[in-house]
């Protein structure tokens, strides 16, 4: 199945293809971060924290495929569990933008064609985070990433 012209301005999520879903995602890599909440105001902090099984130099799942046996935690993102999970998605996930009816912004690669622009535009962690293997919990609070 190939995908339909600008699908994500006119197909609902849940009626996307699995093709299209995929090609949603703009590789950020922010939801393979770990994120703290705030006590007192509840506000969501994102960490340059990865996961273990993220690879900083392809921004990407270093095993995709098998990530489950190595991080149960993992959530999977389906357009049935988007609902209750876009709130721990970073505000520029595709999914989240979709999900909450806005626009995908004017880097996101499905606009630009180019698989890169991303990271050109400097919208991924590519390069930025460390892994949760080698910092303590207790400090990751010391690793925050601004958001935009
Ligand atoms: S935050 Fe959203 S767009 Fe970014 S890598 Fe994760 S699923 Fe893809
Ligand atoms: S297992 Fe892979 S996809 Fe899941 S959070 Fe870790 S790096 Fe990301």
């Amino acid at each position: 199945m190939t995908m339909r012209p600008e699908f994500w301005t006119t197909i609902p999520l849940a009626n996307m293809t699995p093709e299209e879903w995929e090609a949603l995602c703009d590789g950020c890599g922010k939801c393979c971060l770990n994120k703290l909440e705030d006590i007192d105001t509840e506000e969501l902090i994102f960490t340059r924290v990865a996961c273990r099984l993220f690879d900083d130099t392809s921004c990407r799942c270093a095993n995709y495929a098998v990530r489950k046996q190595h991080v149960p935690e993992c959530v999977v993102l389906t357009p049935i569990n988007l609902d209750e999970i876009a709130y721990w998605m970073p505000p520029s996930c595709a999914y989240r933008l979709l999900h909450e009816g806005r626009p995908l912004p004017d880097w996101h690669p499905l606009v630009t064609g180019d698989p890169a622009s991303t990271h050109k535009a400097g919208k991924s962690v590519l390069g930025l985070t460390v892994s949760e293997a080698a910092v303590a919990l207790d400090d990751w609070e010391d690793y925050p990433l601004p958001l935009d």
